[in-house]
Parts: structure tokens; C-alpha cells; sequence
């Protein structure tokens, strides 16, 4: 399982599919990838190899710049298109990858059932797109501070959001997470092999680190406070 992440110059899908095959050994069920094509938010998943999902992306004219994708390995929900990650909020506002577990889920899935919320997958994960639509008040990067405060369990966590088109949310407890600092591009990943034909500049996050990537640049907060952290860049030596 992996997660993910592109913001930058070039057409994303591409990109992310080919950084999900570096994350292949870590091993997965079914993959998908989330972009910000034309003010939408587009979903592309398939269960089974990436084969399956390059297939259903091969008849996509994606230029957009800016996407997640991920490998699931099922913990909840047996694995299925509609299980498969990204997932979303009812309105289709914003698009996760998570790898971990989210240990309350099925409380948290409860109170959102009851306000109104409809789902459309067994997972864990689904939870975290309802969250994230009903904190957010037009800054995604609060609404995922609150995300973090509600859940328990572990978690390498990306998000898109629609009304910030050009914006990665990231953050990670007990699931690892990188970084990728291009020249004007900026990546995001399980692991530095998935990032490594790009850059060998990269941040490796801590647990409770959140990275928020634009085209501008990468930057390193606090989850929960969003305080900024004066982040060190790891260079990588090896091949
Ligand atoms: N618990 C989530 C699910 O079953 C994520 C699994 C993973 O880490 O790939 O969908």
C-alpha cells in the first residue's frame, strides 16, 4: 500500500501512476488517482493490478497539474472499485488516500449518518472526506487540523480540495511519508523510491507533521497547531 502526490509544470496522472509501480513491493489489492481537471475533481480507481487502472486512464485526456494517487491494501472493506481509494465527500468537494487504519470509524461513521451523510464504501477511510467537508469553512488546512483531532489510529493522509485547487494537504502518524522538492514541482510519497526519478531532495516527516504543497513550494507544520517547523532536507545519496 502507498500513497501519492503531485503539484507542479507536468500533466499529474501520469506521474503518480508511475511512482504507485516504485511502491508496488510494499504490495496492494487495487489503486486509483484523484486530479483537479477543469475545476472538478476526477476520480480514477480500479481493484486489481495498476494495469487496470492505466486501462481506465488511457481514455483520459488529464492535463491537469496537480493529483494523489494510491495502492490500498484492504484492512476494512474487501477489495473493490468502489472500496478502492481516492474517496470522497457527498458533493465530490474534496478527494483522500490514506494508508492505516482509523480506529473509530464506526462511531465517527455513525454521527455522519445521522446528519445526513451517505456512503458509498465499507472503508475506514471513507470517514475522512465526510470530516474534512463538514469542518471546512474555506481553508483546507484547518479543516485537517480537525480531521486529526477527532480520529485515532494511524494514518499517511493526503487531500484535494476543490474551492483550493492548487493546494496538496498532507499528514502522517505511524504510516510513513516524504516529500519530494523539485525545481518548481513537489511530490509526496510512501517512500523515497517512488520519488527518486525526480529529486533527490526530500523532507521526511515526523509523526504529527503535516506538508502543505503549491507550486510555490513545500512547507513543514505542526498538526494540530499548524505551527511552522524549520524542516531539515534530507538528500538522498543512494540509488
Ligand atoms: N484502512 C484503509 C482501507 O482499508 C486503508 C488501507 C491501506 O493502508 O491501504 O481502505
Amino acid at each position: 500500500c502507498g500513497i501519492v502526490g503531485y503539484i507542479g509544470g507536468k500533466a499529474a496522472a501520469p506521474i503518480l501512476v508511475e511512482g504507485l509501480k516504485k511502491l508496488e513491493y510494499r504490495g496492494y489489492d487495487s489503486a486509483g488517482v484523484a486530479v483537479m481537471e477543469a475545476g472538478k475533481i476526477e476520480v480514477r480507481k480500479a481493484k486489481g493490478k495498476l494495469a487496470v487502472l492505466e486501462g481506465r486512464l488511457s481514455y483520459c485526456d488529464f492535463g491537469s497539474q496537480i493529483g494523489i494517487g494510491h495502492t490500498r491494501w484492504a484492512t476494512h472493506g474487501k477489495p473493490s472499485d468502489e472500496n478502492s481509494h481516492p474517496h470522497q465527500d457527498c458533493q465530490g468537494d474534496f478527494a483522500v488516500v490514506h494508508n492505516g487504519i482509523v480506529e473509530n470509524f464506526q462511531s465517527l461513521k455513525e454521527d455522519l449518518i445521522a446528519k445526513g451523510h451517505t456512503f458509498k464504501s465499507e472503508t475506514d477511510t471513507e470517514v475522512l472526506a465526510h470530516l474534512v467537508e463538514t469542518f471546512y469553512e474555506g481553508d483546507l488546512e484547518a479543516a485537517v487540523h480537525k480531521v486529526v483531532g477527532v480520529i485515532e489510529g494511524s494514518y499517511a493522509m493526503a487531500f484535494l480540495c476543490r474551492l483550493e485547487p492548487e493546494k496538496i494537504v498532507a499528514v502522517r502518524k505511524d504510516s510513513p511519508l516524504v516529500v519530494g522538492l523539485g525545481d518548481g514541482e513537489y511530490f509526496l510519497a510512501s517512500d523515497i523510491p517512488a520519488i527518486l526519478a525526480h529529486t533527490r531532495r526530500t523532507y521526511i516527516l515526523n509523526d504529527g507533521e503535516m506538508a502543505v504543497l503549491t507550486a510555490e513550494g513545500a512547507v513543514i507544520k505542526k498538526a494540530g497547531s499548524g505551527e511552522v517547523i524549520a524542516k531539515e532536507v534530507f538528500e538522498v545519496k543512494w540509488d
